[in-house]
Protein backbone atom coordinates (compact mmCIF):
# COMPACT_ATOMS: atom_id res chain seq x y z
CA UNK A 1 0.00 0.00 0.00
CA UNK A 2 1.14 3.24 -0.96
CA UNK A 3 2.19 5.32 2.43
CA UNK A 4 1.24 8.64 0.79
CA UNK A 5 -2.18 9.36 1.51
CA UNK A 6 -1.56 7.71 5.06
CA UNK A 7 -0.87 9.88 8.54
CA UNK A 8 2.44 9.31 9.55
CA UNK A 9 1.52 8.70 12.84
CA UNK A 10 1.81 4.17 13.25
CA UNK A 11 -0.45 4.62 16.49
CA UNK A 12 -3.99 6.68 18.12
CA UNK A 13 -4.33 7.23 21.32
CA UNK A 14 -7.92 9.09 21.71
CA UNK A 15 -10.82 7.11 20.09
CA UNK A 16 -13.98 5.42 21.22
CA UNK A 17 -15.70 2.21 20.57
CA UNK A 18 -18.85 3.41 20.20
CA UNK A 19 -18.36 6.09 17.92
CA UNK A 20 -16.17 3.87 15.86
CA UNK A 21 -18.74 1.82 14.27
CA UNK A 22 -19.33 2.21 10.46
CA UNK A 23 -22.46 3.03 9.58
CA UNK A 24 -23.15 0.45 7.44
CA UNK A 25 -22.80 -1.95 10.24
CA UNK A 26 -25.01 0.24 12.91
CA UNK A 27 -27.62 -0.08 10.25
CA UNK A 28 -27.32 -3.92 10.01
CA UNK A 29 -27.37 -4.32 13.82
CA UNK A 30 -30.13 -1.62 14.45
CA UNK A 31 -32.15 -3.83 12.06
CA UNK A 32 -31.55 -6.78 13.98
CA UNK A 33 -32.21 -5.41 16.83
CA UNK A 34 -35.50 -3.62 15.49
CA UNK A 35 -34.08 -0.49 16.57
CA UNK A 36 -35.33 2.87 14.47
CA UNK A 37 -31.75 3.25 12.68
CA UNK A 38 -32.17 0.24 10.73
CA UNK A 39 -34.87 1.18 8.59
CA UNK A 40 -32.13 3.44 7.37
CA UNK A 41 -29.52 3.82 4.80
CA UNK A 42 -26.68 3.78 5.94
CA UNK A 43 -26.04 7.14 4.06
CA UNK A 44 -29.08 8.39 5.73
CA UNK A 45 -27.35 7.48 9.13
CA UNK A 46 -24.34 9.41 7.83
CA UNK A 47 -26.28 12.47 7.67
CA UNK A 48 -27.53 12.13 10.94
CA UNK A 49 -23.96 12.77 12.16
CA UNK A 50 -24.39 16.49 12.74
CA UNK A 51 -24.70 18.10 16.27
CA UNK A 52 -26.42 20.95 16.95
CA UNK A 53 -24.74 20.92 20.21
CA UNK A 54 -22.59 19.04 22.68
CA UNK A 55 -25.70 17.42 24.39
CA UNK A 56 -26.95 16.92 20.77
CA UNK A 57 -23.81 14.57 19.81
CA UNK A 58 -24.25 12.95 23.58
CA UNK A 59 -27.63 11.52 22.65
CA UNK A 60 -26.32 10.29 19.11
CA UNK A 61 -23.17 8.92 21.60
CA UNK A 62 -26.19 6.99 23.29
CA UNK A 63 -28.06 6.03 20.15
CA UNK A 64 -25.05 4.31 18.41
CA UNK A 65 -24.11 2.28 22.13
CA UNK A 66 -27.46 0.96 21.97
CA UNK A 67 -27.52 0.05 18.87
CA UNK A 68 -24.38 -1.99 19.79
CA UNK A 69 -25.40 -3.18 23.14
CA UNK A 70 -25.31 -6.98 22.61
CA UNK A 71 -22.21 -8.90 22.75
CA UNK A 72 -21.72 -10.01 18.93
CA UNK A 73 -22.17 -6.25 18.36
CA UNK A 74 -19.69 -5.35 20.71
CA UNK A 75 -17.27 -8.03 19.10
CA UNK A 76 -17.98 -7.42 15.65
CA UNK A 77 -17.40 -3.38 16.08
CA UNK A 78 -13.79 -3.95 17.84
CA UNK A 79 -13.17 -6.27 14.74
CA UNK A 80 -13.96 -3.78 12.14
CA UNK A 81 -12.40 -1.14 14.32
CA UNK A 82 -9.00 -2.88 14.34
CA UNK A 83 -9.52 -3.71 10.45
CA UNK A 84 -10.14 -0.06 9.54
CA UNK A 85 -7.17 1.33 11.83
CA UNK A 86 -5.16 -0.94 9.88
CA UNK A 87 -6.42 0.08 6.57
CA UNK A 88 -5.52 3.56 7.92
CA UNK A 89 -2.00 2.62 8.51
CA UNK A 90 -2.52 2.59 12.62
CA UNK A 91 -0.74 -0.15 14.12
CA UNK A 92 -1.45 0.82 17.63
CA UNK A 93 -4.21 1.99 19.41
CA UNK A 94 -5.51 2.88 22.58
CA UNK A 95 -9.62 2.35 22.51
CA UNK A 96 -11.97 3.58 25.07
CA UNK A 97 -14.54 0.85 26.14
CA UNK A 98 -17.39 1.79 28.36
CA UNK A 99 -18.84 -1.54 30.12
CA UNK A 100 -21.09 0.22 32.34
CA UNK A 101 -22.91 1.88 29.57
CA UNK A 102 -24.05 -1.89 28.20
CA UNK A 103 -24.72 -2.66 32.05
CA UNK A 104 -27.37 -0.52 32.43
CA UNK A 105 -29.24 -1.68 29.11
CA UNK A 106 -28.79 -5.47 30.35
CA UNK A 107 -25.77 -6.91 29.56
CA UNK A 108 -23.09 -8.01 31.80
CA UNK A 109 -19.92 -5.89 32.22
CA UNK A 110 -17.32 -8.01 32.81
CA UNK A 111 -18.74 -10.16 29.32
CA UNK A 112 -18.96 -6.77 27.32
CA UNK A 113 -15.45 -6.33 28.40
CA UNK A 114 -14.58 -9.66 27.12
CA UNK A 115 -16.48 -9.20 24.04
CA UNK A 116 -14.88 -6.19 22.64
CA UNK A 117 -11.34 -8.25 23.54
CA UNK A 118 -12.18 -11.11 21.34
CA UNK A 119 -13.10 -8.68 18.26
CA UNK A 120 -10.10 -7.30 18.64
CA UNK A 121 -8.34 -10.34 19.00
CA UNK A 122 -10.03 -11.61 15.56
CA UNK A 123 -8.77 -7.85 14.00
CA UNK A 124 -5.75 -8.41 15.04
CA UNK A 125 -4.99 -12.31 13.45
CA UNK A 126 -6.17 -10.46 10.43
CA UNK A 127 -3.64 -8.04 10.26
CA UNK A 128 -5.56 -5.52 11.58
CA UNK A 129 -4.40 -2.91 14.32
CA UNK A 130 -2.98 -4.04 18.02
CA UNK A 131 -5.88 -2.43 20.20
CA UNK A 132 -5.57 -1.77 24.14
CA UNK A 133 -8.16 -0.95 25.47
CA UNK A 134 -8.98 2.23 28.07
CA UNK A 135 -11.82 1.27 30.31
CA UNK A 136 -13.99 3.96 30.27
CA UNK A 137 -16.77 5.32 32.83
CA UNK A 138 -19.53 8.34 32.74
CA UNK A 139 -18.41 11.09 34.79
CA UNK A 140 -21.81 12.55 35.39
CA UNK A 141 -22.84 9.22 36.76
CA UNK A 142 -20.79 9.18 39.70
CA UNK A 143 -17.84 7.06 41.35
CA UNK A 144 -20.49 3.90 41.98
CA UNK A 145 -20.42 3.07 37.92
CA UNK A 146 -16.41 3.85 37.70
CA UNK A 147 -16.11 1.27 40.39
CA UNK A 148 -18.62 -1.38 38.78
CA UNK A 149 -16.13 -0.82 35.49
CA UNK A 150 -13.29 -1.96 38.00
CA UNK A 151 -15.32 -4.78 39.06
CA UNK A 152 -15.58 -5.84 35.78
CA UNK A 153 -12.15 -5.65 35.10
CA UNK A 154 -11.06 -7.87 38.13
CA UNK A 155 -13.58 -9.73 37.13
CA UNK A 156 -12.84 -10.18 33.59
CA UNK A 157 -9.47 -10.95 34.00
CA UNK A 158 -9.14 -8.68 30.22
CA UNK A 159 -5.29 -8.32 30.32
CA UNK A 160 -5.68 -5.86 27.30
CA UNK A 161 -7.11 -3.21 29.89
CA UNK A 162 -4.57 -0.95 30.55
CA UNK A 163 -5.80 2.24 31.77
CA UNK A 164 -8.56 4.08 32.89
CA UNK A 165 -10.22 7.10 32.17
CA UNK A 166 -13.77 9.03 32.53
CA UNK A 167 -15.67 10.70 29.77
CA UNK A 168 -18.80 13.02 29.67
CA UNK A 169 -20.02 16.07 31.45
CA UNK A 170 -16.90 18.18 32.56
CA UNK A 171 -19.64 20.14 35.14
CA UNK A 172 -19.32 16.77 37.42
CA UNK A 173 -16.75 17.69 39.67
CA UNK A 174 -13.73 15.46 39.61
CA UNK A 175 -12.82 15.83 43.42
CA UNK A 176 -15.30 12.54 43.69
CA UNK A 177 -13.17 10.26 42.12
CA UNK A 178 -9.99 10.58 44.02
CA UNK A 179 -10.76 6.65 45.57
CA UNK A 180 -11.46 5.61 42.12
CA UNK A 181 -8.30 6.67 40.82
CA UNK A 182 -6.57 5.73 44.24
CA UNK A 183 -8.07 2.46 43.09
CA UNK A 184 -7.14 2.35 39.83
CA UNK A 185 -3.43 2.90 40.35
CA UNK A 186 -3.90 -0.25 42.73
CA UNK A 187 -5.12 -2.62 40.16
CA UNK A 188 -2.09 -1.53 37.82
CA UNK A 189 -4.04 0.94 35.04
CA UNK A 190 -2.68 3.87 33.74
CA UNK A 191 -4.67 7.21 34.79
CA UNK A 192 -6.74 9.59 31.85
CA UNK A 193 -9.27 11.79 32.22
CA UNK A 194 -11.81 13.79 29.39
CA UNK A 195 -11.39 17.14 30.44
CA UNK A 196 -10.66 20.52 29.30
CA UNK A 197 -12.78 19.90 26.30
CA UNK A 198 -16.10 21.92 27.05
CA UNK A 199 -15.01 22.55 30.68
CA UNK A 200 -12.52 24.92 31.98
CA UNK A 201 -8.57 24.65 32.45
CA UNK A 202 -8.95 24.00 36.08
CA UNK A 203 -10.34 20.66 35.29
CA UNK A 204 -7.62 19.88 33.68
CA UNK A 205 -5.03 20.85 36.83
CA UNK A 206 -7.41 18.86 39.06
CA UNK A 207 -7.38 15.83 37.10
CA UNK A 208 -3.29 15.92 37.57
CA UNK A 209 -3.28 16.94 41.05
CA UNK A 210 -5.98 14.97 42.44
CA UNK A 211 -6.60 12.25 40.07
CA UNK A 212 -2.35 12.31 39.07
CA UNK A 213 -3.90 11.29 35.34
CA UNK A 214 -0.87 10.77 32.54
CA UNK A 215 -2.74 12.19 30.21
CA UNK A 216 -5.71 14.22 29.40
CA UNK A 217 -7.95 13.76 26.53
CA UNK A 218 -8.69 16.91 24.79
CA UNK A 219 -7.68 19.37 27.47
CA UNK A 220 -7.49 22.10 25.14
CA UNK A 221 -8.81 25.15 27.36
CA UNK A 222 -5.50 24.63 29.35
CA UNK A 223 -4.26 27.20 26.87
CA UNK A 224 -6.25 29.94 28.67
CA UNK A 225 -4.39 29.39 31.71
CA UNK A 226 0.16 30.08 31.46
CA UNK A 227 0.61 28.66 34.82
CA UNK A 228 -1.25 25.33 33.67
CA UNK A 229 0.67 24.94 30.80
CA UNK A 230 3.92 24.92 32.67
CA UNK A 231 2.46 22.52 35.44
CA UNK A 232 1.55 20.17 32.19
CA UNK A 233 4.96 20.49 30.73
CA UNK A 234 6.68 20.11 34.19
CA UNK A 235 4.48 16.78 34.98
CA UNK A 236 4.82 15.57 31.47
CA UNK A 237 1.37 15.02 30.69
CA UNK A 238 0.16 14.75 27.28
CA UNK A 239 -2.62 15.93 25.20
CA UNK A 240 -4.58 13.87 23.05
CA UNK A 241 -6.15 16.35 21.16
CA UNK A 242 -8.78 15.61 17.80
CA UNK A 243 -9.35 18.56 15.66
CA UNK A 244 -12.07 17.65 13.85
CA UNK A 245 -14.62 16.25 17.45
CA UNK A 246 -13.72 19.95 18.61
CA UNK A 247 -15.53 21.50 15.69
CA UNK A 248 -18.48 18.81 15.41
CA UNK A 249 -19.79 19.24 18.99
CA UNK A 250 -19.32 22.71 19.24
CA UNK A 251 -16.37 22.45 21.73
CA UNK A 252 -14.03 25.07 19.59
CA UNK A 253 -15.50 27.80 17.27
CA UNK A 254 -13.05 29.84 15.47
CA UNK A 255 -9.43 29.31 15.83
CA UNK A 256 -8.06 26.30 17.14
CA UNK A 257 -6.00 26.03 20.54
CA UNK A 258 -3.42 23.43 18.88
CA UNK A 259 -1.54 26.38 17.54
CA UNK A 260 -0.84 28.06 20.85
CA UNK A 261 -0.60 24.25 22.85
CA UNK A 262 2.25 23.64 20.22
CA UNK A 263 4.05 27.02 20.50
CA UNK A 264 3.90 26.56 24.48
CA UNK A 265 5.69 23.39 24.17
CA UNK A 266 3.09 20.89 25.40
CA UNK A 267 3.21 17.50 24.02
CA UNK A 268 0.53 16.88 21.90
CA UNK A 269 -0.94 13.82 20.06
CA UNK A 270 -3.69 13.85 17.43
CA UNK A 271 -6.83 11.57 17.61
CA UNK A 272 -10.03 10.77 15.42
CA UNK A 273 -12.03 10.69 18.78
CA UNK A 274 -14.93 9.28 17.58
CA UNK A 275 -14.03 8.51 13.43
CA UNK A 276 -17.66 7.31 12.39
CA UNK A 277 -19.64 10.16 14.34
CA UNK A 278 -17.30 12.93 13.16
CA UNK A 279 -16.59 11.30 9.78
CA UNK A 280 -13.04 11.42 9.95
CA UNK A 281 -9.85 9.19 9.99
CA UNK A 282 -6.57 9.79 11.00
CA UNK A 283 -4.84 10.95 7.65
CA UNK A 284 -7.47 13.56 7.64
CA UNK A 285 -6.71 15.00 11.06
CA UNK A 286 -3.48 15.07 10.12
CA UNK A 287 -3.98 17.17 6.97
CA UNK A 288 -6.26 19.19 8.67
CA UNK A 289 -3.16 20.02 11.72
CA UNK A 290 -0.75 21.10 8.17
CA UNK A 291 -3.02 22.52 5.94
CA UNK A 292 -5.84 24.61 8.11
CA UNK A 293 -3.42 25.22 11.43
CA UNK A 294 -0.26 25.64 10.31
CA UNK A 295 1.37 22.66 12.00
CA UNK A 296 4.99 21.73 10.20
CA UNK A 297 6.21 18.29 8.94
CA UNK A 298 8.62 18.79 11.52
CA UNK A 299 6.07 18.93 14.50
CA UNK A 300 3.11 16.16 12.62
CA UNK A 301 6.51 13.73 13.21
CA UNK A 302 6.88 14.89 16.64
CA UNK A 303 3.13 14.24 17.13
CA UNK A 304 3.25 11.32 15.33
CA UNK A 305 6.27 10.52 17.89
CA UNK A 306 4.03 11.52 21.39
CA UNK A 307 1.73 8.63 20.48
CA UNK A 308 4.05 6.31 20.44
CA UNK A 309 6.15 7.81 23.61
CA UNK A 310 2.99 9.09 25.28
CA UNK A 311 1.05 5.28 24.89
CA UNK A 312 0.44 3.19 27.15
CA UNK A 313 2.25 0.12 25.20
CA UNK A 314 5.03 -2.04 26.88
CA UNK A 315 8.73 -0.76 25.71
CA UNK A 316 8.67 -3.79 23.86
CA UNK A 317 5.81 -2.35 21.47
CA UNK A 318 7.17 1.31 21.98
CA UNK A 319 10.18 0.02 19.68
CA UNK A 320 8.51 -1.96 17.09
CA UNK A 321 6.55 1.42 16.46
CA UNK A 322 9.32 3.33 16.88
CA UNK A 323 11.22 1.46 13.72
CA UNK A 324 7.82 1.53 11.77
CA UNK A 325 7.61 5.24 12.21
CA UNK A 326 10.73 5.94 11.37
CA UNK A 327 10.48 3.98 7.98
CA UNK A 328 7.36 5.85 7.40
CA UNK A 329 8.71 9.05 8.04
CA UNK A 330 11.87 8.47 5.61
CA UNK A 331 9.54 6.75 2.90
ZN1 LIG B 1 -13.07 11.27 23.63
Amino acid sequence: MSTARLAPSVAELHLHLEGSLRAESAVELAAARGLPWGELTPRQLRRKFRYASFLNFLYTVRDMAQVLCSYEGLERAARELSASLSANGVRYAEVYVSPVIYARWGLDAAEALLAADRGFAAGELDAGASCAILLDSVRHWGAAPAHAVLDAFEQSGCTRAIGFGLGGDETTPLAQFEEVFARVRSLGLRPIVHAGETGSAEDVRIAMRALGVERVAHGIRAVDDPGLLAEIRERGVALDVCLTSNYRTGAVRGEHPIRRLLDAGIAVTLSTDDPSLFRTDLAREFRLARRVFGVSGSELATIASNAIEYSFATAETKATLRAELARRLVG
